[in-house]
């Protein structure tokens, strides 16, 4: 499947489609969506999705979008320009998800050096706490497995896998991962709990700590909250919860960083309407879904697209400009219309 995408990226570029799409979007401001970024070589994640990308991967993509006239804002710009009605034009706001501390160590010296900005949307309960978050336990637990066999306890049963080859582990990890996301937070904290995953550190999965986020210098890398626990906001239910989450997050941001945080995304880009105006109720100013598009002074701040980035340069290239997007939505409105 990643091979036909590649393909039709390659059928896009040479067509010229690329050009003539950034050409149509060059007005609509492009909010790329990264993780981490990993050292150069580093492969436990190959055959995972894709996370982590290496360095000159990433300086890549910004020298890519500054040779076509791309300039690098923060979401206060963009939300100033809308604001002011002021056209923005080939603009592009880099943000990361989860807070991992490779971003301060390997995409911050890039960053500086095209002269960039990026936010990084920080989990305060992993960062505080110097825990991993869940998926990347899950993800470590199985990578490094000893045994060809691993038993997993579930409310409901329990589950043995293979693990012989590098694809039965990866199939294992997404079968283990799309189960634990059926629970209740709590629940799948309780399950997590009872798997007994040993305390390994895996360093690159490693969240920035409070003195790294304070120290960072912030008109580089601006910190924003993404939650204390990375629930499913959507699931969430008593004001408590969203107090928590959404609130004291924020809060406890502030004081490490020392000025105001003012925006937000939705881990696993779960929301709903009620998500989105207990958002609004902590006086955010933005937030970020895992939507994939473009945006524009009509856009709903609290519903901001981005685009999706992941180690395919030529992918890159057709997702930036758009003509990827409107393929297969094409596509997707066609085979709706065949159903
Ligand atoms: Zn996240």
């Amino acid at each position: 499947m990643k091979t036909v995408r590649v393909c039709i990226c390659w059928l896009l570029k040479l067509s010229g489609a690329n050009w003539l799409f950034r050409h149509f979007n060059r007005h609509r401001v492009l909010i790329l969506w990264y993780h981490g970024i990993s050292q150069e070589g580093f492969d436990l994640l190959k055959g995972y999705d894709e996370r982590h990308l290496s360095p000159s991967l990433f300086r890549r993509h910004l020298r890519f979008l500054k040779a076509r006239g791309y300039q690098f804002i923060s979401l206060d710009e963009y939300l100033e320009a809308c604001s002011r009605s002021v056209a923005l034009h080939k603009s592009v706001v880099i943000t990361f998800d989860d807070g991992f501390q490779n971003v301060i160590e390997n995409a911050v010296p890039i960053l500086r050096e095209a002269q960039a900005k990026a936010i990084m949307y920080v989990v305060v309960e992993c960062a505080k706490s110097n825990q991993l978050l869940w998926t990347d336990r899950i993800e470590f637990w199985v990578r490094h497995h000893q045994s060809d066999t691993l038993q997993a306890k579930f409310s409901d049963g329990i589950v043995n896998y293979s693990l012989t080859t590098a694809r039965a582990r990866e199939i294992a990890m997404r079968d283990i991962k799309k189960r634990l996301r059926k629970m209740a937070d709590r629940e799948r904290q309780v399950t997590i709990e009872r798997f007994a995953i040993p305390k390994e550190s895996a360093a690159v999965f490693r969240i920035a700590n409070f003195s790294e986020l304070k120290n960072v210098d912030h008109g580089v890398l601006q910190i924003a909250s993404h939650t204390m626990n990375h629930p499913n906001c959507a699931n969430l239910r008593s004001e408590a919860e969203f107090n928590e989450e959404i609130g004291h997050s924020k809060m406890e941001l502030q004081q490490v960083v020392g000025s105001q945080v003012r925006h937000f995304a939705y881990p696993a880009g779960s929301y709903n309407d009620r998500v989105v105006a207990q958002v609004k109720k902590f006086a955010y100013d933005t937030a970020v879904t895992t939507e994939a598009g473009f945006n524009d002074a009509s856009s709903d701040p609290y519903r901001l697209k981005r685009v999706g980035t992941n180690g395919s340069f030529i992918m890159f290239q057709a997702m930036t400009s758009g003509s990827y997007f409107f393929l297969t939505q094409v596509l997707r409105r066609r085979k709706r219309g065949n159903t």
